[in-house]
C-alpha cells in the first residue's frame, strides 16, 4: 500500500505538493479550512523582485540572495529544483503560464505599479512593459475593481518616460443598470458569444494603431484563452489583462488547473474545515484531526506536508495578548515579535513585525524548534508559513509558496525511496 500523505492547505504550496506526490503515486489527501490566497492574489509568479535593488535577472541574484539568508525559505530550495518547479508549472497549465528565470517581466497591477514575475499568466503575456510601450487601459463604469484613469496615470509614473499610457472607460456590461463584479463579466464571456463581439465591437472604436490593450483581468474564467485570442483578432491588437481587486480570476484559473490535477491524479481535496491538532508519538505525526460540525474527524497518515499559510490565512494566529501560534501542530515560532514590540508600520509595504515569523526548516523543509533539533521527522513545510521571508518587499512570495511545495515532494519522494 502506498504511503499516505496528508497536506494542509489548498494554496499554492499545499496543491504544487498535493499534485506532484499524487502523480508519484501516493495516496493524498488535502485539508483545508478554505482556499488560499489564488483567489485573492494576481496569480503572477514572483520569484524575486528585489534584493532589495530591483532584480532583472532572479536567476543570476537567486543564489546570492539565498546565502546571505540562511534563514530564508530559498536557503532551503536549490536553484535547479526553483527551475523544475517553474517548468512543472508551464506544463500542468499547458501553456497558461509564460516566462523564465532569467528575466522579470514587468506587468502592471491594479494600481498601475509594474510588478516583477518570472512567470505571468499567458493573459498578460502582452502586458510585459520592461521595454516600455504604448498602452489603452480599458475600464467598465459597471465595475469598480479597476480604476482605469488611476492605473494609466501610475504606469506613465512607473515607466519614466518609456510607457505612454491612456484610459477609456466601457459602458458595456452583461447586466444593464447594476454595479457588476469581474465574475459576472467573466462568465458572460465564457458562454455568450454575443457578448464577445459586442464588447469586442465597443472596444475596437478606441484603440488607436500601435497601442495595446490593458483590460482587467475578467476574459472568462473556463475559455480565458479563447476569449483572448478572439479580442486579439478583432482588434488587431495586443491584448492583455491587468489582475483587480479580488476575487482574482487569473488566481481562480491556476486553483482550477491544480486542483483539476489533483483529482486527475486520484487525490482528495476536503475544503471547508480547520486541522485543529494531531495525534503524534515518536517523533512522529500519526493522524491530523479536523473540527467538523458536531465532532472531530480523524485522518491517519504516514506523512505530512504543512502549507497552511502565514497570519493572513489562518496557519499562524495572534491572539489579543500579542501570543502567536501556529494553528495545526504548534509548532515553535521563529522571528516571532515580543508582544510590545509588534507595533505595525503604518507605512504597508514598510517592514512589518510579522513578516518574518513562521517556521523554521532543515534541508528537507523539516520543523525545527529554537535549538536547531528537528520537531517531527515525517512533517515537511512549505510556503508562507515558512520563517524569514519578507514576501511583499521582496516580491517573492508565489516564488516561495511553488518552490517550496515542489521542493517539499522531492523530499517526501526521495525519503520513501
Ligand atoms: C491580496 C494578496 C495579494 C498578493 N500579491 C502578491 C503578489 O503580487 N506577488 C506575490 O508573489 N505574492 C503575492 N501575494 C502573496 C502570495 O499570494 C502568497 O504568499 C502565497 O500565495 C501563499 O501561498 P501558500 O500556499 O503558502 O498559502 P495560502 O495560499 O495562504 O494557503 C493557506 C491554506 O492553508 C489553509 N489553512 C490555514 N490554516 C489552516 C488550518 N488550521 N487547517 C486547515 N487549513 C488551514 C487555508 O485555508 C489555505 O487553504 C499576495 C497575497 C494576497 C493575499
Amino acid at each position: 500500500v502506498s504511503e499516505r500523505v496528508l497536506v494542509v492547505g489548498a494554496g499554492v504550496a499545499g496543491l504544487t505538493a498535493a499534485v506532484r506526490l499524487a502523480r508519484a503515486g501516493r495516496q493524498v489527501i488535502v485539508l483545508a479550512r478554505g482556499v488560499g490566497a489564488t483567489h485573492l492574489a494576481p496569480a503572477t509568479i514572483d520569484v524575486l523582485g528585489f534584493a532589495p535593488e530591483p532584480v532583472a535577472d532572479p536567476r543570476d541574484a537567486y543564489e546570492a540572495f539565498a546565502r546571505a539568508q540562511p534563514g530564508h525559505p530559498y536557503a532551503r530550495v536549490p536553484l535547479a529544483e526553483l527551475e523544475a518547479a517553474l517548468e512543472w508549472l508551464r506544463e500542468l497549465t499547458d501553456g497558461g503560464y509564460v516566462g523564465e528565470l532569467v528575466r522579470n517581466r514587468l506587468t502592471p497591477s491594479a494600481l498601475g505599479a509594474l510588478r516583477p514575475s518570472a512567470l505571468v499568466p499567458a493573459t498578460m503575456a502582452d502586458g510585459d512593459l520592461a521595454d516600455g510601450g504604448r498602452v489603452l487601459v480599458v475600464g467598465f463604469a459597471p465595475l469598480k475593481d479597476l480604476h482605469a484613469a488611476l492605473a494609466a496615470a501610475n504606469l506613465e509614473l512607473a515607466g519614466e518616460g518609456r510607457i505612454a499610457a491612456r484610459a477609456v472607460v466601457l459602458h458595456t456590461s452583461p447586466l444593464p443598470d447594476a454595479d457588476v463584479g469581474t465574475l459576472r463579466y467573466a462568465r458572460a464571456l465564457d458562454d455568450d458569444p454575443a457578448f464577445r463581439t459586442r464588447l469586442g465591437d465597443e472596444l475596437g472604436e478606441h484603440v488607436a494603431p500601435g497601442e495595446r490593450v490593458g483590460l482587467p483581468a475578467l476574459l472568462g474564467l473556463r475559455n480565458a484563452p479563447a476569449v483572448l485570442e478572439e479580442l486579439r483578432q478583432r482588434l488587431g491588437a495586443p491584448v492583455f489583462e491587468i489582475p483587480t481587486l479580488p476575487p482574482s480570476l487569473p488566481g481562480m484559473r491556476l486553483y482550477e488547473a491544480l486542483t483539476s490535477a489533483l483529482r486527475g491524479a486520484g487525490g482528495r481535496l476536503v475544503v471547508g474545515n480547520p486541522v485543529v491538532g494531531a495525534e503524534t508519538g515518536g517523533g512522529r505525526v500519526r493522524a491530523l484531526l479536523v473540527e467538523t460540525a458536531g465532532r472531530e474527524r480523524r485522518f491517519a497518515c504516514e506523512r505530512v506536508v504543512l502549507a497552511s499559510g502565514g497570519v493572513a490565512a489562518g496557519g499562524v494566529e495572534l491572539d489579543s495578548r500579542g501570543a502567536l501560534r501556529e494553528t495545526v501542530l504548534g509548532l515553535p515560532l521563529a522571528n516571532a515579535p515580543e508582544p510590545e514590540d509588534l507595533r505595525f508600520s503604518p507605512r504597508f509595504l514598510d517592514e512589518q513585525p510579522l513578516d518574518r515569523v513562521g517556521v523554521a526548516v532543515d534541508e528537507a523543509l523539516r520543523p525545527l524548534d529554537a535549538d536547531g533539533r528537528l520537531v517531527y521527522a515525517n512533517v515537511h513545510v512549505a510556503g508562507a508559513l515558512l520563517a524569514g521571508a519578507r514576501p511583499w518587499r521582496e516580491r517573492s512570495g508565489e516564488g516561495i509558496s511553488l518552490g517550496s511545495g515542489y521542493r517539499a515532494a522531492s523530499v517526501a519522494i526521495e525519503e520513501a525511496a
